[in-house]
């Protein structure tokens, strides 16, 4: 049997990594929702069986990181028809998992879910959580992770504070200009403070929220 054969008859479900292309201070890769999204997605795939693994989609909605170079941005819309296209050419699954990194997709996935769940679509939607809403972006919690997932990939030489008020405090100016209206360094958080075993601990606590969920999801 070929391995187009196997993916056919056992219908898997399909997990795919929702990252971003987007500033993350000056200390940390573009590419940091996607590499984290990718991590959790690909330990999914490791523990339980009749599960694929999808490419990660690299650009998605990061409007609010506008004004900062390197940022790339597909938009809200753009990305909510990626994900339900996605689902909806992949009809040799018994269902799709998004494993998504980045919190400016909420919109997005709303938007997705509501006709998908329509189209009557099995579709798990999972987004980690856990972290302060002191701490939301580039700041303690993503750094440690990234410490632990890609130390070479993070200079600690360029971290420092950003904007540390609770995020209800900030949300509205953050809405009405983006990050750069509360954060010169783009950085929501205190990356200084970040320490690689913390980022593994919260690995470790993603994969078994991600398992679990899965599990209720997929009984
Ligand atoms: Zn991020």
């Amino acid at each position: 049997m070929t391995q187009a054969d196997e993916v056919r008859l056992s219908r898997p479900v399909l997990v795919v990594p929702v990252g971003s292309w987007e500033q993350h201070g000056p200390h940390l890769p573009f590419d940091t929702d996607t590499r984290i999204a990718l991590e959790l997605s690909h330990r999914l795939t490791q523990a339980r069986a009749q599960t694929y693994l999808a490419p990660p989609l690299p650009i998605t909605a990061s409007g609010e990181h506008s004004g900062f170079s390197g940022t790339l941005s597909v938009g809200t819309e753009t990305t909510t028809s990626m994900l339900i296209e996605i689902v909806r050419s992949a009809t040799w699954c018994g269902g799709v998992v998004f494993v998504n990194g980045h919190g400016g997709n909420s919109p997005a996935i709303q938007a997705a879910k509501k006709v998908l769940d329509h189209d009557q679509q099995n579709v798990l939607f999972w987004s980690p959580s856990g972290v302060a809403d002191t701490d939301t972006h580039a700041g303690q919690a993503e750094t440690s992770v990234m410490l632990a997932l890609s130390p070479f990939e993070v200079d600690m030489t360029l971290a420092e504070v950003g904007n540390t008020q609770p995020l209800a405090h900030i949300i509205d100016d953050m809405r009405a200009g983006g990050i750069r209206a509360v954060s010169s360094n783009g950085v929501l958080g205190d990356p200084t403070r970040a320490a690689a075993s913390d980022g593994l601990k919260l690995l470790e606590q993603w994969a078994h929220d991600l398992f679990a969920d899965f599990d209720h999801w997929n009984s």
